[in-house]
């Protein structure tokens, strides 16, 4: 049993924090929202009424918040009086300069920390199925571990500290420029008189096979569970693809990475959501080009 303050119990981190309990940890969780500290109290979370009250006694701190900003300003507080040998752990996806940054931070307090950022949605959460990526030390990896596998079913240790965002990043510019290229498919497609599942027939046999295809179909029919079969209710928001490709981009001009369908499925991901889609799933991108855009 380890004694864990989990800070930021949204969407994701309510679920996450709901399944270390079921797993046999004492939590104590911290967030703004009041409704949601009430929500992860009837988990078994206890709630504490400010972050010092949650750090009492914690072995380990668990941040899931939405933006590096957060994630430094949380750390900042965590690490003016930490416990000796603490262990920080932070899920959010952010910006990989913050992730080192917070690292950074960690280690001059006499701290272990690793990013673990997740994929896998709300869903993985809820179901404790998601996939961790993790930067930092091989000490701090190890201690995080057993604890990760209680909210997870893939935890990598990708490499040394903001190695996980790396990954994360990398993983959804593949997957957003991969979508748009799936959704012209069909797009053009649909223009020839060719149905879609004469296309997927083809396509998830040859060489146009992607994830985005055979699982996350953005046309209805070929596969039964993809979010277009359901209205393109999420799912992976489009504003949760768009704050990652901006990440990416972020990343790609820091570091003189060249990365010009990246930087494109950006913009498009950019006008989807100024079009008012930011609360749909991103495979909905389709629609826009069945347009002229
Ligand atoms: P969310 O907005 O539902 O939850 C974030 C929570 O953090 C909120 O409850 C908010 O009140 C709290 N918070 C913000 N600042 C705080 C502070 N200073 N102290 C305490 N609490 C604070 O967001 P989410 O969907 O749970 O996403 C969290 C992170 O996970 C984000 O970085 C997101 O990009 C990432 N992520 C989300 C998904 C998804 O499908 N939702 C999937 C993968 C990764």
């Amino acid at each position: 049993m380890t004694r864990i303050a989990f800070i930021g119990l949204g969407n994701m981190g309510g679920p996450m924090a709901a399944n270390l309990v079921r797993a046999g940890h004492s939590l104590t969780g911290f967030d703004l929202s009041h409704d949601t500290l009430k929500a992860a109290e009837a988990t078994g979370v206890k709630p504490a009424s400010i972050l010092s009250e949650a750090l009492a006694n914690a072995e380990v701190a668990i941040t899931m918040l939405p933006k590096g900003q957060h994630v430094i300003s949380v750390w900042s507080d965590i690490l003016r009086a930490p416990a000796k040998n603490m262990l920080i752990i932070d899920c959010s996806t952010v910006d990989v300069e913050s992730a080192r940054q917070a690292h950074a931070m960690a280690r001059q307090a006499g701290c272990l920390s690793l990013d673990a950022p997740v994929s896998g949605g709300t869903g993985g959460a809820a179901a404790g199925t998601l996939t961790f990526m993790a930067g930092g030390s091989p000490e701090s990896f190890a201690q995080a571990k057993p604890l990760l596998e209680a909210m997870g079913k893939r935890i990598v240790h990708c490499g040394e500290d903001g190695a996980g965002q790396a990954a994360k990043i990398c993983n959804n510019m593949i997957l957003g420029i991969s979508m748009i290229g799936v959704c012209e498919a069909f797009a053009l497609a649909e223009k020839l008189g060719l149905s879609h599942q004469a296309l997927f027939d083809v396509a998830s046999t040859s060489s146009g096979q992607c994830w985005s295809l055979t699982t996350y179909c953005p046309v209805p029919g070929p596969v039964p569970a993809s979010p277009a079969n359901n209205g393109y209710k999420p799912g992976f928001a489009a504003a949760l693809m768009l704050k990652d490709l901006k990440l990416a981009q972020e990343a790609a001009s820091a570091s003189g990475a060249v990365t010009p369908l990246g930087a494109e499925a950006a913009q498009l991901f950019a006008l989807f959501e100024k079009r008012g889609n930011g609360n749909r799933d991103f495979s909905a991108i389709i629609e826009m080009f069945r347009e002229v855009i």
